[in-house]
């Protein structure tokens, strides 16, 4: 596997960086996942924009422009002869000293990884997730702007220990005043009387490029959908439940804290939507 690292491709055994990399030392840096769809990278401009917002967020300098971040992506899978692929974009604050003073880090360090994807079992896309909510609470917006996709990721790895002590593979997290904010890596949407409900961003989600995909999808199909406060009495009394991400597209959830959501089955909008998605992935993106 060849791996792109600050300006070259490289075997994936000599992808390295240093163990000064304040991302390692701090998780100071921002990422994107994106997905590469026989041979059309989904959204990548949208991605693109996140990640330097995210950049903007923590005053981190991009060292790529866009031009060149998009070739840098596109360039990645070709040189690894990909069609469909997991695509990981990271950038670091780059080496430093021991303090945790960025502007001590000069260089900041870029590097893209297209992989294969790990998808959830074909089963749970059939038959729906059963999930928990998780005792951590997610990080407030007043501390860390849920919209910065940052490298930052504890905070969401206690809530996926949590959930697999209770035996699921994803977790709601609340945040700090009790509402739903997200999952630990995945958006979350509820039907309610055909209604598609979401939390706002402001409720400590990332504004997922899913999450913005299916807002277009229900725009498009004349689905009413608003973003709200949802508590977990919402979920558990939803009609129907799904959850949102790069990784997991669309998936549904049929259980949560051992509560049976709607019928206990993926309902119809839910596959409405996972059908418009698959649709539109293979329509929408760039060619690389
Ligand atoms: N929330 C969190 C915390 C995430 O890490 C992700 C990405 N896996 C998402 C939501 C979904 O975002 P996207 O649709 O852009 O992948």
């Amino acid at each position: 596997m060849k791996v792109y690292l600050d300006g070259k491709f490289v075997d994936s055994a000599e992808a390295k960086v240093s163990v000064f990399d304040h991302g390692l030392l701090y998780g100071d840096g921002v990422f994107e996942g994106i997905r590469l769809y026989d041979g059309n990278i989904f959204r990548l401009e949208e991605h693109l924009e996140r990640l330097e917002n995210s950049a903007k967020a923590i005053m981190l300098q991009m060292p790529l422009s866009r031009a060149e971040l998009s070739w840098a992506t596109c360039e990645t899978c070709r040189q690894n002869g990909l069609r469909d692929a997991y695509i990981r974009l990271v950038i670091t604050r780059g080496v430093g000293d021991l303090g945790l003073a960025p502007w001590l880090c000069p260089k900041p360090s870029i590097f893209i990884i297209a992989g294969k994807i790990s998808l959830y079992p074909q089963e749970y896309y059939d038959n729906g997730l059963g999930i928990v909510t998780v005792p951590t609470r997610r990080i407030g917006p007043a501390a860390l702007p849920s919209t910065v996709k940052s490298l930052n990721y504890l905070n969401n790895i206690l809530g996926k220990i949590e959930a697999k002590q209770f035996g699921a593979l994803e977790a709601i997290m609340l945040n700090d005043q009790g509402y739903v904010a997200e999952c630990t890596a995945d958006n979350i949407f509820v039907v309610h009387k055909g209604e598609l409900l979401t939390p706002a961003a402001s409720q400590g989600a990332l504004k997922g490029i899913t999450r913005s995909t299916i807002i277009d999808i229900a725009q498009a199909t004349g689905i009413p959908l608003r973003e709200v406060d949802l508590t977990r009495y919402d979920i558990w009394c939803a009609d129907e439940c799904f959850l949102t991400g790069s990784g997991a597209e669309v998936i549904p959830v049929v259980k949560l804290d051992g509560r049976v959501i709607g019928t206990g089955k993926p309902g119809p909008i839910t596959q409405r939507v996972l059908a418009d998605f698959r649709a539109r992935v293979k329509l929408e993106g760039t060619r690389i």
